[in-house]
């Protein structure tokens, strides 16, 4: 083994998950062997592709399943994306992140009123978010408010904001975090190496150090942290972590119409339901398309579009009485098992899209079947993880820790949005575990202040730890 294959840590998967830690390493650690591995040609082919997500920045206002307490931990992840690329040249910055109105719609007098008494309770935290009566609503989105330029018949109002930075192209961030790491590689004497096209294929410990089998050979590393969606759950079990988990990978897909909003329209969470809510959103990777979406289906891959992962599946989803137990409580929910039902009809070609369209019109009352199509081709999928032991689904990501230099990182919705607070942490444990400087200084002047000022914000727990 030679010199050139030891590193102070390597990085599994180039999403903008890893992305964001390679760069938060160089950047703000004295470390000096940094690799990252990423078996795609380029950064952010996967989950974190333009296509393949919402394009969302969740900061916390407009998602109504959020206690004013997780809303404040995820403004603060949320605003360092936003202050990192403000400090961009505008070229890089306009590719990344796009300002445009956002609102969570209420319909009916009970959203309505819920809505109402939601904005008093967090407006402190949302300076910016305003209360949208119907009016409001018909001069930021008229074919919200509007049917035939007459007001639509229910009762509405929103909450949210005319005009922010609410969506990020997740595929333009990564490659910007890639981009600014080629830069650090070649002005520095440190190394922070990027592999793409490179697969890794198992990690062992081998004393101190972690032995990664790749495509291109071994390599060690002292610490390792592995960003690679579903499969670092399927890394961790092989290495014997991570067993009391079981993977229930979610996918999305997506529907488009011409132009029909301005930015981005959520509604209110149904709280029996473990997904979001249908919304619509101004695409900024297609243009004069608006994406409604995502539907939520249980697929037996690991990797959208790639059958290749139905294996990987199997060996994650460790069917047993517990998983059974579990998938049979959420559908024992009347409401879950609707909502089961009815994305699996989404999927159903001629009939999906006029059940579908029957859905989005509490956004846009006037779209009919004929306005809309199916999205090929885009769409991801979120592995969410079931705990066997509490028999409960997880809804956000999940840190597996041993301890000793190993991390394994899941990363469903809003995985994209936490991608520097997710980083932050993993940069803490592994220069812990490495005896590393972190320049915390230069790290709040980067990524908690500017846009946003969060440093007064405390940091958020770890996800979950094994
Ligand atoms: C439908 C949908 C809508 C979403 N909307 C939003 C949203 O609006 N806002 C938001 O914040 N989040 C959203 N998310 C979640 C977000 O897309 C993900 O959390 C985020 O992209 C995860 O990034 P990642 O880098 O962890 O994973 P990925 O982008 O999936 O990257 C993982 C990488 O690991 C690589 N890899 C896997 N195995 C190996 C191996 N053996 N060797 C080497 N490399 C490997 C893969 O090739 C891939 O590049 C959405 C997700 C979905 C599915």
């Amino acid at each position: 083994m030679t010199a050139s294959t030891h590193y102070d840590c390597i990085i599994v998967g180039g999403g903008v998950t890893g992305t964001a830690l390679l760069y938060e390493l160089a950047r703000f650690t004295d470390l000096k062997r940094l690799l990252l591995l990423e078996r795609r040609e380029r950064p952010a082919q996967v989950n974190s592709h333009a296509h393949n997500n919402s394009q969302t920045i969740h900061c916390g206002d407009i998602e109504t399943n959020y206690s004013l307490e997780k809303a404040a931990a995820v403004k603060r992840t949320a605003s360092m994306i936003v202050n990192y690329a403000t400090k961009l040249p505008a070229r890089e910055r306009e590719r990344i992140i796009f300002t445009m109105p956002k609102m969570v719609l209420g319909v009916g007098a009970r959203e309505c009123g819920y809505l109402r008494g939601r904005f008093q309770a967090f407006r402190s935290l949302y300076p910016r978010m305003r209360l949208l009566e119907r009016r409001d609503i018909a001069d930021i989105e008229p074919n919200v408010a509007l049917v035939d330029g007459t007001w639509r018949r229910d009762e509405i109002v929103a909450t949210g904001t005319p005009d922010d930075y609410c969506a990020v192209d997740f595929q333009a961030l990564a490659e910007s975090f890639a981009a600014q790491c080629v830069r650090m590689d070649r002005s520095s004497d440190r190394l922070v190496s990027q592999l793409y096209g490179t697969e890794v294929s198992g990690i062992e410990k081998d004393g101190g150090l972690y032995v990664l089998q790749t495509s291109r050979g071994p390599m060690l590393a002292r610490a390792v942290v592995v960003c690679a969606g579903g499969h670092s759950l399927l890394m961790a079990q092989k290495m014997g972590f991570g067993s009391e988990y079981s993977c229930l990978p979610m996918a999305g897909s997506f529907y488009f119409a011409p132009e029909a909003l301005e930015g981005k329209v959520y509604t209110v969470q149904n709280p029996k339901l473990p997904f979001a809510a249908v919304h619509g959103d101004r695409d900024i990777a297609t243009d004069g398309k608006t994406r409604f979406g995502p539907t939520a289906l249980m697929l037996p891959m690991l990797e959208r579009y790639n059958p290749a992962t139905i294996r990987d599946f199997f060996q994650v989803l460790n069917l047993d009485r517990d998983v059974i137990a579990t998938l049979w409580d959420l559908m024992k929910v009347r409401d879950i098992r609707n909502y089961v039902l009815r994305n699996f009809l989404y999927e159903v070609p001629w009939l999906n899209r006029r059940l579908f369209v029957r859905e989005i019109r509490k956004i846009v009352p006037d779209l009919t079947a004929g306005d809309i199509e199916y999205a090929h081709g885009f769409g991801g999928v979120r592995p969410q993880l079931i705990d066997r032991r509490t028999r409960e689904l997880k809804m956000g990501e999940v840190k597996i820790i041993d301890g000793h230099g190993i991390v394994f990182n899941m990363t469903p919705s809003p995985g994209g949005t936490s991608c520097l607070g997710n980083a932050e942490q993993d940069m803490r444990l592994v220069a812990e575990h490495l005896g590393a400087r972190v320049d915390w200084p230069a790290f709040e002047r980067e990524l908690l202040c500017g846009h946003e000022d969060t440093r007064d914000v405390p940091t958020p727990p770890l996800a979950a730890v094994c």
